[in-house]
Parts: C-alpha cells; structure tokens; sequence
C-alpha cells in the first residue's frame, strides 16, 4: 500500500530497486491488496522481470466489500493471480472482514468450499483474514474458522483498539500466527509525533528514531509474528532491517516503558482524530482531500495552529480554484462505509472547517479573490472554484 509515489502514482524505478533491497536484505514477504492502486501489478512486474517470484511469500486479499455473489471470489482472484504473474498466493486474506454477520453471509455464498479447493489445487497455501472491527468480533472471528493467520491493526497508541491486544493474546493462544499491520499507525509514530513526545524518545536513546521506538515494542511481544512496515526510502529499509536483525521478545527495560507511557499520553493529547491516512475512503465524489484534511487538523493540535493551517492550506490548496478543503463536502455519506477505522468523518470534516478554515481565514480567501480573479473565468462557479469557496464562506 505504501510503495513509493510520484504525482500519486507507483514510482517503478524506486520501488524495483526498494523491493530488490528488501529481498537481498533478507526480507521475504510482501504484503498487496486488490484494492491498493497499481501495488498487485507493480509487485507481479518485479518479481518476474528478476525471477525471484520463489524467494518471497506474496499476500493478497480478497476485496469482500465489493464482492456481490460466490462468483466474484474466482473473478477476483484470477484477476490477482494475472496482476501477481504467478499461479499461487502464499498468503491469502479476506480484506477487512470485521464482524460474524459478514462471516456467515459469505458462508452462505460457499467461501468455506472455495477456500477448501484453491487449497487443494495449490493455489492457495495459507488463509487469513485482516481485520478492522471491535474486540467482540474478532474474539468471535478466530474461533469459527480453521484460520491459517490473521492480520490486525496494533501499535503502541492503539493497544486497546480493535482485536488490540486482548486479540493478540487469544489469537496467539491458538496458535494463529499474527500479522501486525499499521504498526505505525500511518507514519503518525515516525513523524508526526508531538515535538514534547519526539525529544522524550531522543533522550531516552538518541541512537533511536521514533519508528525504531514503535517496531521494538512490538517485536518485544512474542506473539507478533511479523510486521507489516510499509517502508518507501532506502534510509527506512537499511533501519528496519538493523533494528529487526537485534529484536528479541522481552527486550524493553522498565526505563523504556515508562518513556511509552509518557510519550503516549502526550500523543494521544494531540491525535484528535485517528485517521491513518490509508485512503480507503478516497476518492469523495466532491474531492475532498479527506486524510490530508484530518493530517493538518493533527498537526495543528501536535505543531501548532499555525503550522496546522499552513498543512491544510498547501495539502488541501484551499486558496486556489482546485481546492479539496473540507468545506466541499456535501454530507454523501459514501466515505463512511469504505472507512475502516470507522471514523465519523462527515463530522470530523466539519471540526476540521471551523479550526483550519476560521470565518476570518475564509473572509481573506473570498477578498483575494475578488482583488485577484482571474479574467474570463464563470463567477459563481462550481463547487471546486473560488466562487464555490467563497459562496460557502
Ligand atoms: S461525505 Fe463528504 S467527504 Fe465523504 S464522500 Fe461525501 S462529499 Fe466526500
Ligand atoms: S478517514 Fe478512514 S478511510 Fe480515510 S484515510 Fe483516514 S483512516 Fe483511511
């Protein structure tokens, strides 16, 4: 999902050379998604273009959202397998499967037998699922299944959220192997950390980065069986490789865990709303820039509102005619559904308005643009023009 970008599109000559790293370094397994845009395809290109499709375990998921009857789960994944160049998934998941009820219904449709075939034929060698609902409902989940793993959302902010680590242990009781995914929680542990959190960490060890601090608490639980670190820089792939090659469950002192406590109720103090930036909820039919709008409003709360609102303005572009600001959202509702965080975002965009776009912010905005309007352009409007902003303010 994380896989190196330029203008929201996979950089390939970065990535092909990020993947290779990976792979010489050590690394064996390669976490993609139908849904994540272009990553099946890039990944299925590398791996055969340097055949080494038979080093590393791909895993992949089946799209259950989107899927409408027993005969999307073939459609699917014979589409995977093309995009993947290869005739088997190591490691195959039913993405963001959350409660029972979805459980039986895709029960009823005959996934049980599917799965059991694919086994058998080899195209599947290990089932999952990755999860993003309550406690409950994970409990649930891993008792009615003969599982191979499952993968859930932990790291040190969200201990309690979701399985958390209540699901953790049970899963790791029952012998399923745990794939640890959003260990940290977007990149907001690596670099958004409040500036009071970050320095807490480099006095405790200077040698550390934040994100070194997240992986060590979650490699010293011996029941993580592997993290999912979505690195994009050469920097990040040569530190997680050192930092994973020392960890050892157990390995935190009690200094270290009370640097955790501290850093964490400083960060939890500036993380108003949870958003890990993974886009699931984007495209919004109206443009709005949704993580982007939730990133800023952090930020105003961790660096300062200055700082928030310059985020908002350069991310969001509010004061240009292609704005994605809050403001442009008409309340469709479509987002929610796709959230898997289940974050209220409709009213989430409607804080992120009233502390990034103030009544005097937008009044400045609507004056500029009267003194600055181009010639020639339609002056009401649509939605995503200056006069669409400005007829909002
Ligand atoms: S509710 Fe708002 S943000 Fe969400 S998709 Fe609709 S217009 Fe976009
Ligand atoms: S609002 Fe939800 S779906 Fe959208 S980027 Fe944030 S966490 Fe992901």
């Amino acid at each position: 999902m994380r896989f190196p970008k330029n203008l929201g599109l996979i950089d390939m000559r970065k990535t092909e050379q990020l993947v290779l790293d990976a792979i010489n370094g050590g690394i064996n397994y390669f976490d993609t998604a139908y849904i994540y845009p272009g990553s099946e395809e890039a990944l299925g290109a590398i791996l055969e273009k340097h055949r080494v499709r038979e080093k590393v375990y791909i895993a992949t998921k089946l799209p259950i959202v989107i899927c409408r009857g027993p005969e999307d789960f073939d459609k699917f994944f014979d589409k995977q397998l093309k995009r993947l160049r290869t005739t088997h998934i190591d490691y195959y998941l039913l993405h963001m499967l959350t409660d029972e009820a979805s459980w039986e219904k895709l029960c009823r449709w005959g996934i049980k037998d599917w799965i059991e075939g694919k086994k058998k034929s080899g195209a599947i060698r290990q089932m999952g699922f990755s999860f993003h609902g309550i406690q409950n409902e994970f409990l649930k989940l891993i008792d009615d299944y003969e599982w191979d793993f499952c993968q859930i959302q932990y790291n040190y902010a969200g201990e309690n959220f979701q399985a958390g680590v209540t699901g953790l242990k049970k899963a790791a009781a029952k012998g399923l192997p745990c794939i640890i995914m959003e260990p940290l929680l977007g990149g907001k542990l690596a670099n958004n950390l409040p500036r009071e959190a970050a320095g807490l960490f480099k006095k405790a060890n200077p040698q550390l980065s934040p994100a070194a601090w997240a992986f060590r608490w979650l490699w010293d639980q011996g029941e993580v069986t592997l993290t999912l670190s979505g690195m994009q820089e050469p920097a990040q792939l040569h530190e997680n490789l050192a930092l994973a090659a020392a960890a050892v469950p157990g390995m935190l002192t009690a200094g270290e865990r009370e640097t955790f406590r501290k850093v964490l109720a400083l960060f939890n103090a500036s993380y108003k709303i949870r958003c890990t930036g993974c886009n699931y909820c984007m495209p919004c039919p109206r443009r709005v820039n949704i993580p982007a709008c939730f990133a800023a409003y952090n930020t105003s709360y961790s660096m300062g509102l200055v700082q928030g609102m310059q985020q908002y303005t350069t991310s969001t572009g509010v004061t240009s005619e292609h704005t994605s600001g809050a403001g442009l959202c008409v309340k469709c509702g479509n987002c929610e559904k796709h959230c898997p965080q289940h974050l209220p975002i409709i009213a989430s965009l409607q804080l992120v308005r009233k502390r990034l776009e103030p009544f005097w912010y937008r009044a400045l905005i609507f004056l500029a643009r009267l003194l600055f309007k181009p010639h020639g352009r339609n002056p009401r409007g649509s939605g995503n023009s200056p006069a669409g902003l400005a007829g909002k303010a």
